[in-house]
């Protein structure tokens, strides 16, 4: 059955830029913008955090049935979904992923700003790095709708949702 709308997925390391994507591209297009990580936070679907790194420990069995309970996400699409990885979203909803990218220093800076240290900022420039994000997207859905952004300046943020329309 076909959607209405697209169902798109923002992804990328942690500082890349996903809720700021996200909340422009909802903005432009006036689908909505579900971020997993405050669907963990605020219902509790994690267990804890993990001690050395600080990051939550997210329990994937209670947060992955989530999105069939909530019909408008297969059937009349419209949703941006802001998350650190893809495997949660089968592939039959997902119309479009968009994977953000930053050069080091930037999201260095961004992370230590953040607050993250040692092993959890090692961790995070790694991934970047190696774009592990990318290729986990490559992956896990057909190459032709992978979108690789780089999200390093305000205009890369503002001024490419601008206008945006779907359809
Ligand atoms: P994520 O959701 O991927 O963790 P955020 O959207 O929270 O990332 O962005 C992390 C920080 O980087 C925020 O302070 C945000 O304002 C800044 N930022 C993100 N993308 C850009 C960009 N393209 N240009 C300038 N600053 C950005």
């Amino acid at each position: 059955m076909a959607r209405e709308n697209p169902n798109i997925i923002i992804t990328g390391t942690p500082g890349v830029g996903k809720t700021t994507h996200a909340e422009q591209l909802a903005r432009a297009t006036g689908f909505k913008h579900l971020s997993v990580n405050q669907i963990v936070k605020d219902e509790g679907f994690h267990e804890g955090k993990d001690e050395e790194t600080g990051s939550w420990i997210v329990d994937e069995d209670k947060v992955s049935p989530r999105p069939p309970r909530n019909p408008p996400l297969a059937s009349s699409g419209g949703y941006i979904l802001d998350w650190h990885a893809c495997d949660l979203f089968p592939e039959r909803w997902i119309d479009l992923v968009i994977v953000l990218r930053c050069d080091s220093t930037t999201l260095y800076d961004r992370l230590t700003a953040r607050g993250y240290k040692g092993k959890k900022l090692e961790e995070n420039m790694d991934s970047e790095i190696m774009q592990v994000l990318l290729d986990e997207a490559r992956e896990a859905y057909k190459e032709e709708i992978v979108v690789e952004l780089r999200s390093e300046t305000t205009e890369d943020a503002e001024g490419i949702w601008r206008g945006w329309r779907c359809g």
